[in-house]
């Protein structure tokens, strides 16, 4: 089946969190170096941040740019006829917030964030409901539109239990994935790496009506 459309997860698939949380807190520590020096700075940073959970540490989010890869990947979509979704979960004002940052919303019309869908009474990741909305938005069934994502919860055995027809692992440490989650379609170790993979569908889906 040729795919119609591609849903995107957004943290640590289409931009690195973990390495602007990183920045984030080198940045702090040596703030914190310069202010009390007595301080063990990252001890002090680790008892702050479980205990700051609302609010984004930089809430410019300063460090926050789409990966390698991307932009090249949505035009290629788009001049494919392939519809793009991005379905994040987690609170809008964070989400909303590092959406913007970077820069997202200048190239995929569709985004899910899933603390909307629960303020309006529905789940988030990995239930099927968003992911249903995802294909109601651009028109397309589950079995047309795969998943890309680096959870192997909420977006994996998400994309698969709501009948997609692909989903790809974002999985940069070469993790095993675990038997007890659903199994990734395809596995890739960073985003840049998925047109390959959709080209070929792409080929396999033009040989086939050929023949
Ligand atoms: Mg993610």
């Amino acid at each position: 089946m040729r795919p119609k459309a591609v849903f995107f997860d957004f943290d640590d698939t289409l931009v690195l969190t973990k390495k602007a949380d990183e920045v984030a807190f080198l940045k702090t520590q040596e703030l914190a170096k310069e202010v009390r020096p007595d301080v063990d700075t990252a001890q002090l940073i680790n008892d702050f941040t479980s205990r700051f959970t609302a609010l984004p540490w930089d809430p410019a989010n300063s460090h926050l740019h789409l990966e390698r890869g991307v932009e090249d990947l949505i035009d290629w979509l788009k001049v494919e006829g392939i519809a793009i979704v991005v379905i994040t979960n987690g609170h809008p004002d964070v989400q909303r917030g590092k959406l913007a940052a970077a820069g997202i919303e200048k190239f995929v019309t569709h985004i899910l964030v899933g603390g909307e869908e629960i303020q309006q009474g529905r789940p988030e990741k990995p239930a099927a409901s968003i992911f249903h909305r995802a294909c109601s938005l651009v028109g397309c069934q589950p079995h047309e539109a795969w998943h890309v994502g680096d959870n192997l919860y909420s977006d994996i055995r998400g994309a698969i239990g709501a009948g997609l027809a692909a989903a790809v692992w974002i999985n940069p440490q070469g993790r095993a994935a675990s038997e007890q989650h659903a199994q990734p379609t395809h596995t890739i170790a960073h985003i840049s790496e998925l047109q390959d993979i959709l080209v070929a569908e792409l080929q396999a889906f033009s040989t086939q009506t050929e023949g």
